[in-house]
């Protein structure tokens, strides 16, 4: 058929075209047959994901009804903290979702001007909160620096970054926040930490939905699976670039890089 090369699907329609004649159709449906498998794999996984929580859940609901009198006041308390420990699982689960179908489902909007700054100490206040003094931290925002773009969808994309690096860095590491101007003029959000790295064959894969490296340890610390998708598809929103470095056993950075045409000159006005 010339051209397509390999690892194609064709569809073949043959109708009738006049007396004894015929009409071949040919279609390449190779993409909507990609996007079909990718769609069916992605149910499969949220399938997956909830079940487990859901098992987990219904175990501890069984035993506490079986043996609820033969339980001491500590065994119950400790069933009902994993029993709430699963449902907000469950719950982050369902909010990444929906934030990630909002992404997909809404048009990519103009937006106004967004101080990324705001957001980063915003996020800041929350990873100090989950990282319990275990780590130190240090910020570097230019408070004047602003983008175009979506105050909520850059304020998940800005946060995810910063939970990671508490995820991911064991207690006495540090972890650097940087908002600044490019040499070309673009402007970079960078989150810079001392953890666990990553190795080079694994990053190509980071921002796939349901990676993880260790899925235990990603679970262990409330992880979806879903905060770096949902962050590249905001830096995409934003024909920005979610640029990722790291060594293993030494740290990464995790940085958007936003074009010189998003960031805001002094004195821009909100348009709308
Ligand atoms: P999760 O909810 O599992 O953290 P993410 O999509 O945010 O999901 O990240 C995907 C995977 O990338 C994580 O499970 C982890 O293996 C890896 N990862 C993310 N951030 C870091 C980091 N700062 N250091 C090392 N590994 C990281």
């Amino acid at each position: 058929l010339g051209h397509g090369g390999r690892d194609r699907t064709l569809s073949l329609h043959l109708a009738p075209y006049g007396v004894g004649q015929f009409l071949m159709v040919t279609r390449d449906i190779t993409q909507i047959e990609r996007l079909e498998h990718t769609r069916k794999d992605f149910v499969a996984n949220v399938s997956h994901e909830l079940r487990t929580p859901l098992t987990v859940l219904s175990g501890f609901v069984e035993t506490l009804q079986d043996m609820g009198d033969a339980l001491s006041d500590t065994q119950r308390d400790r069933y009902l903290d994993l029993m709430a420990q699963q449902a907000r699982h469950m719950q982050a689960l369902v909010s990444d979702l929906l934030t990630l179908s909002s992404l997909e489902s809404t048009p990519n909007q103009e937006g106004g001007p967004v101080l990324v700054a705001a957001l980063a100490r915003t996020a800041l206040a929350q990873a100090q909160a989950l990282s319990d003094g275990q780590h130190a931290f240090d910020a570097r925002l230019d408070e004047a620096l602003r983008i175009r773009g979506q105050d909520t969808e850059l304020a998940s994309a800005v946060g995810n970054l910063l939970i990671n690096a508490v995820r991911y860095t064991p207690a006495g590491g540090s972890i650097t926040v940087v908002w600044e101007s490019t040499p070309d003029g673009g402007a970079a959000y960078r989150v810079k930490d001392t953890g666990i790295g990553i190795s080079p064959a694994d990053i190509p894969r980071l921002t796939e939905r349901f990676f993880r490296i260790d899925r235990s340890r990603s679970r262990a610390t409330g992880g979806t699976g879903l905060g770096l998708a949902i962050s590249k598809h905001v830096a995409l929103r934003h024909d920005a670039v979610l640029d990722i470095q790291s060594t293993l056993g030494q740290g990464s950075v995790f940085s958007i890089l936003f074009p010189p045409a998003r960031v805001c000159p002094p004195g821009y006005k909100n348009k709308r």
